[in-house]
């Protein structure tokens, strides 16, 4: 058996490589996320009554890694990279199928020219394929009470400090988007370096909303060290 899957729509994400974005969806808020639906769902009756919802599951894929195939053991970064768990005890991105699943704020909903979903805080690259969006219901899906493996409870975070050429790199770029130090806080207090790696002296780069983020971890905490914009490009 094999079925032929078509994305109904395309994610527009400040995120424009996979390092870097946060391993779950609603651990960087300040992440504007947009999901601009694709003909022939653009038309505002495929959406209907979907703005009284708050939150929206999203089916997508994970294309920028599909042709990497899968393994049936992976290492989760929530486990130090050592040790391994089934693929299916896993969110990992390289799976049979390659299809993800992740829970998002839905802001808004723009029909004005075709279907616009307003998004926050979720975890997908730019330019992801969706497959489906379905509404969050509450009463049936929230357990609060559920058992969470080995991802029990939400990650360490880090301290991040802010250098002075940093600041004055955003400072000096007239069209920083304003939400976009704190994404880079939020991003970068997750710690995305990989869990094997650390190298105090070693200098990292994120690219985020078209800036290379360049910063350093010490310890428990993060030196944004300089930031590239658009601007110096
Ligand atoms: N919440 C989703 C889930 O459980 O299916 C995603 C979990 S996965 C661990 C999160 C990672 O997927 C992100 O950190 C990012 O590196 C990666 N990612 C996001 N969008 C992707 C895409 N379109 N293709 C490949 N990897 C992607």
């Amino acid at each position: 058996m094999s079925y032929t899957l078509h994305p109904i729509g395309l994610i527009s994400s400040p995120y424009q490589e996979k390092f870097g974005i946060p391993r779950q969806p609603a651990l960087a808020p300040s992440a504007p996320v947009s999901l601009t639906l694709l003909p022939p769902y653009n038309q505002p009756d495929c959406v209907r009554g979907l703005e009284a919802f708050s939150h929206v599951w999203l089916t997508f894929v994970f294309h920028e890694t599909l042709a990497r195939g899968w393994q049936p053991l992976v290492r989760p970064p929530r486990l130090g990279g050592n040790n391994k768990v089934g693929v299916f005890a896993s969110r990992a991105t390289h799976r049979p199928n390659g299809l993800g699943l992740s829970l998002v704020e839905l802001k808004s909903i723009d029909t004005q020219q075709g279907v616009t979903l307003h998004l926050a805080g979720a975890d997908l690259l730019d330019g992801t394929p969706v497959l489906d969006i379905k509404p969050y219901i509450p009463f049936v899906e929230a357990k609060p009470d559920a058992r969470g493996g080995f991802v029990d409870g939400p990650p360490p975070l880090l301290a991040v400090q802010w250098q002075p050429k940093a600041r004055a790199d955003l400072q000096a770029w007239q069209l920083a988007p304003p939400w976009l130090p704190g994404l880079i806080d939020e991003v970068l207090a997750q710690d995305p370096r990989p869990a094997y790696q650390d190298d105090p002296a070693r200098v990292y780069g994120i690219r985020l909303a078209h800036c290379d983020v360049r910063f350093a971890v010490q310890g428990d905490t993060v030196q944004v060290l300089e930031i590239i914009t658009p601007a110096q490009n």
